[in-house]
């Protein structure tokens, strides 16, 4: 069957919590490839500082400043793109918040703020964005889960975020057996211990004990991350959906 080439450089990407970390390494690295970047963040200041490293390095990017848990600035985003640019070619959903606390002690308020933003937004922005790659026949949507969604949140006692990233394990395979008819693939990174300001965090036995359980004794640093989900929105990814890929050194082998 005789299949379309998509370039890289006729396609816009938004990738979510873009303004540090994981997000923005793939926005980077997508950038410097040709791909128009919709960089997106709550944080402003960290969105157009990686809007503007990506026009420095000679790529194309546009700020998309906003909440991925709030339906309107979603809305707004996806609007916009497709006034634009006919959409996003590509959606990167990376935006994230962790909470390290026993579940014992969590509020409603902080679970339902993880929930939130780590799993409605992924929905959120999923939804807001399959209909114009409906209308091209052509999609690809990267989800970031975690390993936390395996083993439960371990000794980080982060339990409300492995829930939430397991939530996007499932909603990556439902998705994509949803949009598959319509040339969209959806798969998803499960990123392990990565050095990011969200692991920089964490006190160095916690992090000397994680990589003590992993077959590559150190961190990942987020390009190895970003260089997976680039990988999964390229067009020569077509045979691979539903698949959530571990990214992590060896730390969970099942
Ligand atoms: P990671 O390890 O995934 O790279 P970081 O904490 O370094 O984690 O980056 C997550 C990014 O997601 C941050 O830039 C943060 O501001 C952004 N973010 C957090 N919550 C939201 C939200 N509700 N909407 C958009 N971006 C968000």
């Amino acid at each position: 069957m005789a299949m379309t080439v998509r370039r890289w450089e006729d396609q816009t990407a938004l990738v979510t919590g873009a303004g540090r970390g994981i997000g923005r390494a793939t926005a980077l690295m997508l950038a410097s490839k040709g791909v128009r970047v919709a960089v997106n963040d709550i944080n402003p200041d960290t969105a157009r500082d990686t809007v503007e490293e990506i026009r420095r390095r000679g790529g194309e990017a546009v700020p998309a400043v906003g909440d991925v848990s709030d339906e309107a600035d979603v809305t707004r985003i996806h609007d916009g793109l497709a006034a634009d640019y006919g959409g996003a070619d590509i959606v990167v959903n990376n935006a994230g918040v962790i909470l390290s606390q026993p579940l014992q002690d969590v509020s409603v308020e902080q679970w339902d703020r993880i929930l939130a933003v780590n799993l409605k937004g992924e929905f959120l922005n999923i939804v807001h964005a399959a209909p114009r790659m409906v209308e091209k026949g052509y999609g690809r949507i990267v989800n970031v889960s975690s390993i936390a969604a395996k083993h439960g949140g371990g000794f980080l006692g982060n339990v409300a975020y492995g829930s939430s990233k397991a939530g996007v394990a499932s909603l990556t395979r439902g998705a994509a057996r949803e949009y598959a008819p319509h040339g969209i693939t959806v798969n998803a990174v499960m990123p392990g211990l990565t050095h990011t300001p969200m692991t920089d965090a964490m006190s160095d036995e916690t992090r000397a004990r994680i990589i003590s359980g992993m077959l590559v004794k150190r961190a990942a640093e987020p390009e190895e991350i970003a260089r997976v989900i680039v990988f999964l929105a390229s067009p020569e990814s077509g045979f691979i959906t539903g698949e959530t890929i571990d990214v992590d050194g060896g730390a969970t082998l099942d």
